[in-house]
């Protein structure tokens, strides 16, 4: 049996199935390439994941915020995610483009040949949960991404909790702005200008845009905005993947229910962002195929949809089909390596393959100081 450990995030609401009458065109302008030598690549390839980072981490960690102990288990801070990529750049990986990583063959969708710069090893980072959902509002995170008037990315927060309310813009609290800049100083981290995966929800909008339909007062302007990030986003080799709408367990929910978790993302979620092949399961919580083999109704929904890589989760690297067994529909599978408080504490030996855990973990923000 293969393992997978449960991540608890932390959200289920559903919206209501709407068509939009939106158009949107994703294709992204190419990013730039570093010219280098490529070589074929046939080793493991890993996947970390984390969620949005604590970008007040002395606020999102204090014993005062009730989701203290949900942030602690769950994130990272900006300080550990510099320290982290600092750690696989120096350990030789570099960021690849999860959609590089398969593609069709005779109807199937089979693990792509791969080819990389001499001597770097590919490496996919994703981040899930990415709404800014207004019930965590001021408890640590940023409120949203934005474009800067320079048309830079950047991170907006109001800050409500100082004596002195403002609206802050950074270019250091979020993963977004941090990646940016690191692959700016380090061109060779990325892989012909791959950035990350971006896991979306829908039921409270993305990227701190309140883009669902239970927004009923500005939605239309918020969507435009969100638009407008998206663009930025693929332009500089970000991409997306679908984290499902509302947040649910896939093997809790009926056929129904979760026919409608895709039609409300392909109605509020699809029109913004454009297709993604990627479906990264809920709490790394999955089913593929009914005892006979054949792909349980809910999968096949899901390969209907247009989904083609499905992620799951685990602290060792996975890629390969599944089910094992004989008969079974095939299906391409990719674990992920989660990067949190959690794992940061309890996993220290199989984290140690991509880097030393005492050489990043926050000794000054986390309230649990030995590891
Ligand atoms: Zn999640």
């Amino acid at each position: 049996m293969k393992k997978f450990i449960v991540l608890i995030c932390f959200f289920s609401i559903v919206g209501i199935a709407f068509a939009l009458p939106l158009t949107y065109s994703t294709s992204p302008s190419s990013p730039t390439s570093i010219s280098s030598n490529k070589v074929l690549y046939t080793g493991q390839v890993e996947h970390l994941f984390t969620h949005c980072l604590l970008a007040y981490p002395a606020l999102a960690l204090s014993e005062e915020n009730p989701m203290q102990s949900d942030y602690d288990r769950d994130c990272i801070t900006p300080n550990e995610f510099k320290a982290l990529l600092r750690e696989l750049y120096e350990n030789n990986y570099a960021l690849i483009d999860i959609n590089k990583l398969f593609e069709e063959k005779d109807g199937k969708i089979v693990k792509a040949t791969l080819e990389v710069p001499e001597g770097k090893k590919p490496l996919v980072l994703s981040f899930d949960d990415v709404a800014y959902d207004q019930r965590k509002m001021k408890s640590g995170m940023v409120d949203k991404i934005i474009v800067d008037e320079n048309g830079k990315l950047a991170s907006q927060t109001e800050i409500t909790w100082s004596t002195k309310p403002s609206v802050e813009i950074s270019y250091d609290n979020e993963f977004i702005p941090i990646l940016e800049d690191f692959v700016e100083k380090h061109p060779d981290f990325s892989i012909d200008g791959a950035k990350a995966t971006i896991c979306l929800t829908g039921f409270d909008g993305i990227l701190g845009y309140r883009t669902s339909l239970k927004n009923t007062e500005n939605r239309i302007q918020e969507i435009n905005s969100a638009k407008i990030v998206v663009e930025k986003l693929l332009e500089k080799g970000w991409n997306f993947a679908c984290h499902s709408f509302g947040h649910y367990h896939m093997t809790k929910i009926s056929d129904e229910k979760f026919k409608e978790e895709l039609e409300n993302w392909k109605s509020q979620v699809e029109p913004i962002i454009g297709q993604t092949s990627i479906y990264v399961y809920p709490y790394g919580e999955w089913e593929l195929t009914n005892e006979d083999g054949t792909p349980t109704t809910k999968h096949q929904m899901l390969l209907d949809s247009g989904f083609k890589l499905f992620c799951g989760v685990g602290v060792a690297p996975f890629f390969s089909y599944l089910p094992y067994s004989k008969n079974s529909t095939k299906t391409l599978f990719m674990d992920r390596t989660p990067i949190d408080g959690y794992t940061l504490r309890t996993q220290k030996d199989s984290l140690s393959r991509l880097f030393e855990v005492e050489d990043i973990y926050d000794y000054e923000f986390r309230p649990n100081k030995e590891i």
